[in-house]
């Protein structure tokens, strides 16, 4: 199999990129995404996963600035391994990186009504988020790739919720809402891609799947999809054109003072801190 462009020999097949094409594409796509926010101060969210090691290496590849924030949520068996793998690439990369336990270890909040996956995301963004602002960082970049951004829309469409979603890649800093920037620079980049990415770069990464995430949707969503591929690429197409950010309306929440969309005026994340 050889390489489109350069007729080397591809390490991955759809599209046929040789190692060094493969690592411009995925660098080119990341430095555009800089490019047009141009963050003063950058934080990356690192979770172990190939993923965020290849969006921070691709970063650190193209020079650009950033520290790293690996958020352990306490998982037995998954969770110290990811943070191993984070602190091994930290240390390749030469970069800072910070670490964030949540005051609720993720595994009980499995007892809850709503998916622990969903509840998990929630107090990730939220611990980003709050992480980012008390230290000056005016964006969060996150892994999330066109699979992901894919099975998130069908997920929406499929609920009537699809505008509720945060699909596009850039969500820009809201300062008088104690919000950083938010950033996925690989959101045009396949799941495959990063995978090849990852593996020609000898990235450390922790491969496992996460031990809770049994009947998670998202992952469902994608499994369906990656026999799809005409199909996926529209949904991502149809989320590039929704991913204009919805102006929900924001309020400080009562008890932590970061923004909320809850009429209650008590955020998520401090009403699951509240049911302990
Ligand atoms: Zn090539
Ligand atoms: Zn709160």
């Amino acid at each position: 199999m050889k390489c489109r462009v350069c007729a080397g020999n591809a390490v991955i097949s759809e599209p046929r990129l040789c190692r060094e094409h493969l690592t411009s594409h995925v660098q080119k796509e990341v430095r555009r995404i800089i490019r047009w926010v141009k963050p003063e101060k950058l934080l990356v969210a690192v979770s172990g996963g190939k993923d965020s090691a290849a969006l921070a290496h691709a970063l650190a590849e193209t020079g650009v600035q950033f520290e790293m924030l690996y958020i352990d949520l306490g998982i037995d068996g998954y969770s110290s391994p990811s943070k191993e793998a984070a602190a091994r690439l930290a240390k390749r990369l030469g970069g800072r990186l910070h670490t964030v336990r949540p005051p609720t270890p993720v595994p009980e909040l499995k007892q809850r009504k709503e998916p622990v996956c969903s509840l998990c995301g929630t107090v990730k963004r939220y611990v980003m988020n709050r992480f980012a602002f008390e230290n000056g960082f005016d964006y969060v970049a996150t892994g999330h790739n066109m699979d992901d951004v894919a099975a998130i829309t069908a997920i929406g469409i499929a609920s009537g919720n699809a505008f509720n979603f945060k699909l596009s890649p850039v969500s820009w800093p809201r300062k008088e809402h104690r919000m950083a920037g938010r950033i996925k620079p690989l959101y045009r980049i396949s799941e495959k891609e990063i995978l090849a990415y990852a593996l020609v770069h000898g990235l450390p990464v922790h491969h496992a799947e996460c031990p809770l995430s049994e009947n998670n949707t998202q992952l469902a969503a994608k499994q369906l999809l990656s026999g799809l591929p005409g199909f996926k690429r529209g949904l991502y197409r149809l989320a590039a054109k929704m991913g204009r950010e919805g102006k929900r309306e924001l309020f400080e929440c009562r008890e932590c003072s970061y923004p909320t969309t809850a009429s209650s005026r008590i955020c998520k994340f401090c009403r699951l801190s509240r049911e302990r």
